[in-house]
């Protein structure tokens, strides 16, 4: 089976935006996300488009703040510091990545975490590791919720992750191995936590055998065809986070988008499987509005 991201994706909006509406209709303040743009990197820019635009379909406000590339680290860092100290915004996030001259590290670091909706301060991450309620990053949560929604329980299952990020590997292999009770807050019912789980990275030894024992494999690898037909138990579930570009001069672009994963052969042994695109990419921008609205409801309302 198919999991469809996309029209997950849809669902949720449609709830959030009925959660931001009931607000209102209380006269309650609703939530606020800001968003800082350092330079005009043209992905950003897209990404940051889309980012605003989906707040305004839900109903979230969005404010927009922009610095040229030349800014100092130093302002940003003050910048920082007026957001965390801001009462009307509840979560804000520097879009990544900064030119050079700025030390990611030292602008995430001084992000206070409650207001952390992308999920990337030490601070987000350590509380994640220890099991207390954090924010987790969009793509390990999309991941969580795709799982939740389809009733796919990780309970007991063997999970095998590949990739060590820090913003997919990582985080994903730690929510999955939780005990649920001290599982985050606000996802949806679904017995997640409570697996095994096995991480694999590019110095591991005999990937295939790994996968074949796993109940669920998660890749994060960013090869395309990594995870082939002969990996894959039948009725495993298979969750492809890979994007990348294949020359395709038929396509209008020039390109097409695949995962990681030989989806053609997979799909027909795999119990569920993401495609790509359509699949875990449609819910990062929605973990994004997930994570504002968690942050105005625990921290900041
Ligand atoms: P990364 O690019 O920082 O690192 C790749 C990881 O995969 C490393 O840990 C490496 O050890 C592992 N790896 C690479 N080749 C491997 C191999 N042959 N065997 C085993 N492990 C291998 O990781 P990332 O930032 O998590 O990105 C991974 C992929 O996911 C990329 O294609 C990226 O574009 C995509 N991505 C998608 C989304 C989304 O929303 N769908 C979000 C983030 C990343």
């Amino acid at each position: 089976m198919i999991i469809d991201g996309k029209q997950i994706a849809q669902t949720i909006r449609g709830e959030l935006r009925d959660q931001i509406a009931a607000l209102r209709a209380e006269g309650k303040r609703v939530p606020k996300l800001a968003v800082v743009m350092v330079g005009h990197n043209p992905a950003s820019e897209t990404y940051v488009a889309n980012k605003l635009k989906a707040c305004a379909e839900v109903g979230i406000e969005a404010e927009r703040i922009s610095y040229d590339e030349y800014v100092t680290e130093q302002t940003l860092l003050t910048e920082v510091h007026r957001l965390n100290n801001d009462d009307s915004i509840d979560g804000f996030i520097v879009q990544l990545p900064l030119p050079e001259h700025i030390n990611e590290l030292n602008i995430l670091s001084a992000i206070d975490y409650r207001k952390d909706v992308d999920g990337l301060t030490p601070e987000n991450i350590g509380r994640t590791v220890q099991g207390l309620p954090s924010i987790v990053s969009a793509t390990p949560r999309g991941i969580r919720e795709l799982l939740a929604r389809y009733n796919i329980a990780t309970e007991g299952k063997h999970v095998v992750v590949i990739g060590r990020s820090n913003i997919v590997g990582k985080p994903i292999a730690m929510l999955l191995m939780q005990r649920p009770y001290l599982s985050l807050p606000g996802m949806s019912a679904a017995s997640l936590g409570d697996a095994t789980v096995t991480v694999c990275h590019s110095k591991t030894q005999d990937l295939a055998a790994i996968c074949r024992t796993a109940d669920i494999i998660i890749v994060a690898a960013g090869s395309p065809n990594l995870v082939t037909a002969s990996m894959v138990k039948p009725g495993a579930t298979v969750v492809d986070v890979g994007i990348n570009r294949i020359d395709d001069p038929s396509a209008p672009r020039g390109y097409r988008l695949v995962g990681d994963v030989d989806f053609e052969h997979v799909a027909p042994i795999a119990g569920y499987i993401t495609p790509v695109p359509g699949g875990v990419g449609p819910m990062t921008i929605v973990s994004l509005l997930q994570n504002t609205i968690q942050a105005y409801h625990e921290y900041t309302r």
